[in-house]
């Protein structure tokens, strides 16, 4: 069905949705808000009871392309008429392609494919420790990551992810992590010598997000991460990035490192990559790849379909000046978010980020949450997403328009003034 038919066909308008039933049978892992999206195009979503909304959420800056995307529709068909999984036992074509048109536009030389953001990471940390182990000569490599920073939900990544909520009753946790605040030289220095154990024990790698995105929407600063790199350089310690929410053109740059003006030796991919099908990528230097046959491996990483359409998705993004499209939507975003929060100066401190991923602070002493902004837009129309429990954030699609960030804002606007304020 073209997406035409889909959003004209009456059978998927307007279906009673059971959320009563769902519950019963699916585990409750999410907080989940009470609406059930059943079809979209663009920027727009509808509901169950055909209520329109304009999506900022992008399938939590996933939906590069938002949805039924002519581009997508079409390589999703194409693909999995022709071939769409075998076996990383074999040559795949699609997968190489991909792999190409990463490195040729990164500072990466070599790509491993995976089907998550925390499977990147776990690639990333795995990929680190062999390369501590057979390079570094470290028996017990570890690797240090930021406060509030966010890597995924496996074992190894609620590890690494520098916020205990998350790994509340997981313990025992993956050893060889160790946590320095973000954006803070001094004290990641100061972690490095502290841990110099020579051969036995000490710092190998640093993993950081280039902008905290669940972490409350924090871009880095420039000249840490400068100071971090150079650190690394004379340390022989591997710089590894997470660009899972950041990257792939959603800050206004095609990876968010572009910003700081450096260059990881690895770095991982996902949300935004295969712009809603699933998929991870792991990059990194040829000089740092030091993973062999048997080493890592993934059953559907790579196959046919992801990257297929993963590669539709990226030359779209180029066809479209989809990135040039970010910055510049995302500065007319903060600017419109700017003005919302000088007109509501007991309720907003600071309006921040990068391209279309951007952040709306609410004041320490306020009683207002992010959900409780985030549940009156969804009652003006708009879907936002919080970032921890004082941060609102804006994370649509890289083809949002101007119309629609002027029409998001007013909903915004109108949400706050008629039931938050
Ligand atoms: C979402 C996210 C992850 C985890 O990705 P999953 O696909 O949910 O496993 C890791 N790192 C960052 C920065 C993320 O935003």
């Amino acid at each position: 069905m073209s997406p035409e038919s889909v959003l004209d066909n009456p059978a998927v308008e307007n279906t009673p949705f059971d959320a009563d039933e769902f519950d019963r049978v699916v585990m409750k892992t999410y907080g989940r808000f009470a609406i059930a999206l059943e079809r979209g195009r663009g920027c727009r979503v509808w509901d169950s009871d055909g209520k329109e909304y304009l999506d900022f959420v992008a399938g939590i800056a996933t939906c590069t392309l938002g949805h039924a995307h002519p581009a997508m529709v079409e390589a999703v068909n194409r693909q999995i008429q022709k071939l769409h999984h075998v076996s990383n036992l074999y040559y795949i074509r699609e997968q190489g392609e991909l792999a190409k048109w990463l490195v040729d536009r990164s500072c990466a030389d070599r790509a491993f494919f995976c089907n998550s953001g925390a499977e990147a990471n776990e690639g990333a940390i795995k990929l680190s420790r062999k390369y501590a182990h057979t390079v570094l000569n470290i028996d017990e490599p570890v690797i240090l990551t930021a406060n509030a920073s966010f890597h995924g939900r496996t074992l190894a990544t609620i590890t690494a992810t520098g916020q205990p909520k998350y790994q509340k009753n997981f313990n025992p946790l993956v050893p060889g992590f160790h946590y320095v605040p973000y954006n803070d030289f001094e004290a990641i220095a100061a972690a490095i010598a502290q841990l110099d154990g020579g051969e036995k024990r000490r710092v190998a790698a640093i993993l950081l997000e280039p902008l905290q995105g669940e972490g409350g929407v924090r871009p880095g600063d420039r000249a840490y991460f400068q100071k971090v790199r150079q650190l690394c350089d004379e340390k022989g310690i591997l710089l590894i990035l997470d660009e899972v929410q950041v990257g792939m053109g959603r800050s206004g740059q095609l990876w968010g490192y572009e910003h700081l003006g450096i260059e990881p030796d690895i770095f991982t991919s996902a949300k935004g990559l295969g712009g809603g099908i699933p998929i991870g990528a792991l990059l990194c230097k040829s000089s740092c790849d030091v993973f062999e046959p048997g080493d890592h491996a993934s059953t559907f990483g790579g196959n046919p379909f992801a990257c297929g359409v993963a590669l539709a998705v990226c030359e779209t993004l180029e066809r479209e000046n989809l990135v040039e499209n970010a910055r510049e939507r995302g500065e007319q975003l903060r600017v419109g978010l700017q003005a919302i929060a000088d007109r509501y100066p007991q309720l907003f401190v600071e309006v921040r980020g990068w391209g279309l991923i951007d952040g709306i602070e609410i004041a320490a002493e306020s009683e207002v949450t992010s959900i409780e902004i985030v549940k009156a837009a969804i009652v003006e129309g708009l879907l936002l997403v919080p970032a921890g429990p004082k941060v609102v954030r804006f994370v649509p699609p890289a083809i949002v328009t101007e119309a629609e960030i002027d029409r998001a804002l007013e909903m915004l606007d109108r949400a706050i003034s008629t039931r938050v304020s």
